[in-house]
């Protein structure tokens, strides 16, 4: 307690702990946070307050630090407070942080997402994911004067209404909210089809919107031809194909899981990664389509704080260090995690699987590699949570939830995977004598 690292954070010196936090904090935010998962609902016990993060690691109101795989569910690929970065924002910030008038780095960021992304001629910023899907959908509709839309079950795009169809439960083509709040009207133009399906369309679609490879149901790579025959489907019938890149965009590759994939979709949305920790999302694709936006075109979209003077200097220092080496080097590292984390479990007789796509990696409990969502949903919940505590409790954070995935980057050097393995064989042995 006594090294807590807020006390140098909050000038009263007041220290905390996370039961505290948490309780006070669920009297005025509900559930105490403001993102679901980060309640710890799904896998129990009270959530670790964040004081501070540097590299692959995180420290808490407590003084416990954890090397940290969430890294903001993507957010973040150099590490915590990367000295670029935050260089960066601060030389921003001292020059103000917004103005209602357009600035020079919005210029420069557009230009080097287009360079990265050559289907992307065009491009918009945002402040979330769920702004850049949302407003993706919009140019689909306005471009091609269609209203309906096809999503797969599993794949999330935000929490805009007409994307919050869950394909779970509910019976797919009835498109039942997943969410109450959302009205039937709000979805009624939303189609939900399972992944790695090529769907039948036809000329009332205006767009099909996918995750190129699935990456918030668990990680479902996207099986040979899948991608190519929506590319073929969306051509026959003149429906436009929209990449959900918010989490592979500068995740999987310079240019994205369609670069990797060879792919090219009409739309793109993106997030996490060009904001380099800031709140952020941009959309983009062929200049024709994004020409209907506002002034150019009947589309209406806008934003305040849209192309923010610090969150394009944080995407652009991001960006900086980001070359062709980089990734190689975290895919490497991602795959090293991948084995280390198949072999903790092979070594004490639990079947997982570890998917991995580039730089992503994925974890689930049962013996098959899940396709879609169905098969995503039968990993087995308990013992994830049981791994997520066991781990924890060895100095290693993992996201508190059976259907995120791993986030490895340039700060998880080898000292770091050697910790992380050397936990992740514990925690499983943990996991095992506790079944
Ligand atoms: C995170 C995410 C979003 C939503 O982004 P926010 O910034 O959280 O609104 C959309 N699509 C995908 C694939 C995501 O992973």
């Amino acid at each position: 307690m006594t090294e807590s690292p807020l006390t140098g954070v909050l000038k009263s010196g007041e220290a905390f702990t996370n039961e505290e936090l948490f309780a006070r904090g669920q009297n005025v935010i509900p559930g105490g946070v403001n993102s679901p998962v980060r309640a710890f609902r799904s896998v129990g016990g009270t959530p670790y307050f964040v004081t501070k993060g540097q590299g692959a690691r995180v420290f808490d109101v407590e003084g416990n630090s954890f090397l940290d795989l969430v890294q903001s569910y993507g957010a973040i690929i150099a590490g915590h407070a990367h000295p670029h970065i935050i260089d960066a924002i601060r030389s921003a910030a001292l020059d103000g942080t917004s103005f209602g008038a357009p600035t020079p780095r919005e210029v420069l960021l557009a230009e080097e997402i287009s360079r990265r992304v050559p289907s992307c001629q065009k491009i918009r910023m945002v402040n979330s994911g769920t702004e850049a899907t949302m407003s993706v959908i919009r140019v689909a509709r306005g471009a091609t004067g269609r209203d309906r839309i096809l999503k797969f079950a599993g794949n999330y795009h935000g929490h805009s209404d007409g994307l919050l169809v869950s394909g779970g439960t509910a019976m797919a083509s009835l498109g039942i909210p997943a969410s109450a709040g959302v009205t039937a009207n709000a979805i009624a133009d939303t189609v939900v089809a399972p992944y790695n399906v090529v769907p039948e369309l036809d000329e009332t679609f205006a767009a099909v919107i996918v995750e190129p490879c699935a990456a918030n149901m668990g990680l479902v790579l996207p099986a040979p031809g899948f991608l190519e025959g929506l590319r073929a489907e969306c051509d026959r019938v003149g429906a436009l194909l929209i990449f959900d890149e918010v989490i592979t965009g500068f995740r999987v590759g310079r240019g994205g899981a369609q670069q990797r994939l060879g792919v090219a979709p009409d739309l793109t949305a993106f997030g996490k990664i060009i904001g380099g920790g800031l709140p952020v999302g941009a959309f983009g694709g062929r200049g024709e389509l994004m020409d209907n936006l506002a002034p150019l075109g009947p589309v209406y979209q806008a934003g305040t704080l849209s192309g923010n003077p610090l969150a394009t200097a944080a995407g652009l220092a991001t960006l900086e260090l980001l070359d062709d080496a980089a990734y190689e080097l975290i895919e490497t590292r991602a795959d090293c995690l991948a084995g280390a984390f198949a072999n903790a479990f092979t070594a004490v007789g639990i079947d997982v699987k570890v998917p991995r796509f580039g730089t992503l990696i994925g974890l689930y409990f049962g013996d098959t590699t899940p396709t879609d969502y169905e098969s995503a949903c039968r990993t087995n919940e308990t013992m994830y949570a049981s791994f997520f505590h066991a781990l924890l409790a060895r100095g290693v954070a993992i996201a508190p939830g059976a259907y995120e995935v791993m986030f490895p980057g340039l700060a998880h050097d080898d000292e770091v995977l050697e910790a992380i393995a050397d936990a992740a064989a514990l925690a499983a042995a943990h996991v095992a004598e506790a079944r």
